[in-house]
């Protein structure tokens, strides 16, 4: 099975230097826009998955299921990176993963919540809230909650001259890129994970459905 995180000497400039230069990278939008940044390819052909793994692991991919890990597994990833540094699927059909600058902005933080439905909003004093059908108040917030936003256009040490990066510097980068990489290993293992313990099978769901029909008037 393929694994993404390598040890890296960092102790040695060199060796740190070698590891960020010769990172695999993606563009972290399309190909047109020319920016790129630290990846991996999660193409599940490219996975070095054994036989019977693979066996399911095309028909495993249209379950939406496996995709709310990934955003967890995702969303906990750049939430313990203050969201400074995030990871995201791009590529037509998802195969890469990127790592994306971001961040948090205070200034258009939301301050009141809605406590029956959990919508968000701006404000400042408790009113009842303003979506359709819901009977709740939107409450202020003792700590506003940041919107989060990402820099998918902007390329991450592309053509980048590490050679004038002091130490510390390249280490921290080393060990965010790493990060990066063990979180893809992560991924990998909960999409294994799910083909070992589930197989897929045909559901059918009923959805019930509002309509409109003739009564006799009155
Ligand atoms: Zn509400």
């Amino acid at each position: 099975m393929k694994r993404y995180y390598e040890k890296v000497d960092m102790r040695s400039r060199k060796a740190m230097v070698g590891f960020l230069a010769g990172h695999f990278r993606y563009n972290t939008m399309n190909s047109w826009n020319r920016s790129t940044s630290y990846a991996n390819c999660v193409k599940v052909h490219r996975l070095d998955l054994p036989s019977e793994i693979m066996d399911k692991a095309f028909e495993m991919l249209d379950c939406s299921e496996i995709y709310d890990v990934f955003s967890r597994l995702l969303r906990d990833w750049a939430d313990a990176h203050d969201w400074e540094w995030q990871a995201g699927f791009n590529g037509r059909s998802g195969g890469y993963l990127v790592l994306y600058h971001g961040g948090l902005d205070w200034k258009n933080a939301r301050t009141a919540k809605c406590d029956h439905c959990g919508k968000l909003t701006w404000h400042k004093k408790a009113t009842p809230c303003t979506s359709d059908y819901c009977n709740g108040t939107l409450q202020v917030l003792e700590k506003p909650v940041p919107q989060i936003f990402s820099q998918p256009g902007k390329p991450v040490d592309q053509d980048e001259d590490f050679s004038e990066w002091d130490i510390e510097t390249l280490r921290e980068r080393v060990k965010l890129v790493q990060e990066f990489d063990q979180l893809c290993d992560q991924i990998v293992m909960a999409f294994v994970s799910f083909c070992e313990n589930y197989d897929v099978v045909d559901a059918e769901i009923s959805v019930s459905k509002c309509i409109k029909v003739l009564e006799p008037a009155s």
